[in-house]
């Protein structure tokens, strides 16, 4: 893997610096670029559902299959803590797992609190294409997993459990997301027929109070999509973006003209100016527009993102507004 930071930045310089003499926006001189297939998502572990993304891409897919299939990969790893199989539990030693997923024609689907079920991505998909409804939460939603063919299994691993009992032991600190203690994937694609299509899923904070719902499930929050535009996803701790909507101001501040990076930039300088404590906390977004330019902003260093396009996989450090990059 060779990350190629400098020809990202050189071209999202070269990008302004024409939109800047010609008066042309950012996102239509990106337009004419066309840098598709591509797909994007958050995290290390983006890499390699990022793999399984670009399969389908390449081979002239759809973004909406890809980016099911993308986070499919870490949902089914034990070893990625805070995603589906093997995720941390809440302070009751339940795993329970948010989703959602939203495609090119402002269709979306999502799950929250489901249990038991390992990849509540695909249940969010049953939901958008099989259901008149957007959201299933819970026992209603396990139920319909379970009448759609998906087997119940106890996703609390051997480590989750130690993990969990060594937490209970410390005195239940409260355990805040920072940069050790979150990881849900976002994944963003366009595909080959120039289409949108986004997918989001976490276990949520580790050790949350029972019953809680982060924003990776919630349209507009964790999610968003607009095929006219692009799309965001986002990471850290979801109250944040719960807050300020954060995932759909990325996709309207990218319709005024801003770039993915100055979108997601915008987005965390917001939640800075409204939210008191924002910085006792990590937030991160990544944006992909309609012409396949990408950015990502967070408020900590320690936030990276994966990108998988025609010039290779690469992972970049996102840009913070804290400190320097690591
Ligand atoms: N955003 C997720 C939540 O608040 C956590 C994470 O990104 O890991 O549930």
């Amino acid at each position: 893997m060779k990350a190629t930071r400098r020809g990202f930045l050189k071209f999202s310089f070269l990008s302004s610096v024409v939109g800047a003499l010609t008066g042309v926006s950012k996102s239509v001189v990106a337009a004419n670029k066309r840098n598709k297939p591509i797909v994007v998502s958050t995290w290390e572990h983006g890499l390699a559902a990022n793999a399984a993304a670009w399969k389908i891409l390449n081979n002239q897919g759809r973004a909406l299959d890809a980016v099911e299939k993308g986070v499919r990969v870490p949902e089914a790893d034990p070893d990625v803590r805070t995603v589906g199989l093997g995720g941390y539990p809440d302070s009751d030693g339940n795993v329970t797992l948010d989703a959602c997923i939203m495609d090119e024609n402002m269709n979306c689907g999502a799950v929250a609190f489901l249990q038991d079920i390992k990849h509540p991505i695909s249940v969010a998909r049953k939901v958008m294409e099989e259901t008149p409804h957007v959201m299933l939460v819970g026992s209603g939603a396990k139920k319909f997993a379970l009448e759609q063919g998906f087997t119940s299994e106890n996703l609390l691993t051997e480590q989750s459990k130690k993990d969990w009992s060594e937490w209970k032991k410390l005195g239940q600190q409260k355990k805040q997301i920072n940069i050790e203690n979150h990881d849900t994937i976002g994944m963003l694609a366009l595909d080959n027929a120039g289409n949108l299509s986004g997918a989001c899923t976490t276990s949520g904070a580790a050790f949350k109070l029972p019953g809680r719902v982060g924003d990776s499930p919630i349209i507009g929050a964790g999610l968003y999509v607009d095929n006219e535009v692009g799309a965001a996803t986002a990471t850290g701790m979801g109250e944040l973006m719960m807050k300020t909507v954060g995932c759909h101001l990325v996709v309207e501040l990218m319709r005024q003209g801003a770039s993915p990076q100055e979108a997601c930039q915008k987005a965390v300088q917001r939640i800075a100016t409204r939210l008191d404590n924002f910085a006792e906390f990590q937030v991160g977004f990544l944006a992909l527009n309609k012409a396949g330019e990408y950015g990502a902003y967070c408020i900590q260093p320690g936030f990276n993102y994966a990108v998988r396009d025609t010039s290779g996989e690469h992972l970049f450090d996102g840009e913070n507004l804290l400190g320097a990059s690591k």
